[in-house]
């Protein structure tokens, strides 16, 4: 029986597994990272291509399992099982990233991943089909948002293969799609919270322009507060008649992104914009 609560959808597909292996493109020398290995159907997989796979697993029951399915083989050494939940436990090094994930820790797996150092080569993870399309999104698509920005700033990512249901025992409610993932290097030399914290901002309502989401109060409210901030650490004296929306008006308006919407903007201009909010002492954390 399986933990629905724990995500707990078994690869019963071997064509799908060996397809991800596959992607993975592992060498003899890689250590690998596995979340979920369930009862170890990819595990059983990696084991042959590699140096060392590390798996991390919240249910000690299907570890029983793992444990069994490898004793007595020559590759119990090279398998390292981590008991516990992947969120709040520590990573080793790893070069590849391989799982079937639990589609509910999607989202900040992800970033835990992305901000991993030294940085893993490639990544190969299922995910929900939808999920997976916000990942990918570009400007313009209807899924493109703050997901989309803020792991296409350190990562390429590509669908790489979409899974139906029935590969599944047992089957999920949704469709999947695995995912690849590379960081890319180097890195945007940014504060990621200033980053996320101007897109939270920017794709606050997707239809309206950059230039009316600056004009919204709560936004200025906001902006002002961190300038003060700003101001007294560096012992800027503001004038009398400081006008904190006159200023980021004009911020936006030699940025030429007035007009612009979010939803359409590239990382680029994104990146742009929020150099030009910095470099007249606007920050968002
Ligand atoms: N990899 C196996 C396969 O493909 O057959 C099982 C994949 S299943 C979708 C997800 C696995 O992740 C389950 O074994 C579940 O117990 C485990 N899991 C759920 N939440 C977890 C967490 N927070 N940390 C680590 N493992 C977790």
């Amino acid at each position: 029986t399986f933990n629905k609560d724990l995500g707990q959808h078994i690869l019963k597909n071997p064509l799908v597994i060996d397809n991800m292996v596959e992607k993975a493109a592992l060498r003899p020398t890689d250590v690998v990272l596995e979340i979920g290995p369930g009862t170890g159907n990819m595990t059983v997989k990696i084991l042959p291509h590699v140096k060392k796979l590390v798996v991390c697993e919240i249910d000690i029951r299907l570890v029983g399992e793992l444990e069994k399915r490898v004793q007595g083989t020559p590759y119990r050494s090279k398998l390292n099982i981590l008991i516990g939940d992947a969120l709040k436990t520590k990573f080793p090094f790893f070069d590849v990233c391989l799982a079937n994930i639990p589609y509910q820790i999607s989202s900040p797996l992800v970033f835990k991943l992305l901000h991993h150092r030294p940085f893993f080569r490639c990544a190969i993870l299922m995910f929900q089909k939808e999920f997976a399309q916000r990942l990918v999104a570009k400007p313009g698509d209807k899924l493109y948002g703050r997901l989309a920005a803020n792991v296409q700033l350190l990562a390429r990512v590509d669908i790489v293969m979409k899974v139906g249901k029935n590969n599944f025992k047992p089957p999920p409610k949704v469709e999947s799609s695995v995912v690849r993932i590379e960081p890319i290097s180097p890195q945007p030399d940014i504060n990621l919270k200033e980053w996320d914290g101007m897109l939270r901002l920017v794709f606050l309502r997707k239809n309206k322009t950059i230039g009316a989401i600056f004009r919204l109060k709560a936004v200025i409210d906001l902006m002002e507060k961190n300038y003060r901030v700003y101001c007294s650490l560096k012992n800027i004296k503001l004038d009398d008649n400081f006008s904190c929306k006159e200023m980021v008006e004009k911020v936006l308006e030699e940025s030429g992104f007035q007009e612009s919407r979010a939803r359409s903007m590239e990382i680029d201009q994104l990146l742009v914009l929020l150099c030009a909010f910095n470099s007249k002492g606007f920050h968002f954390v």
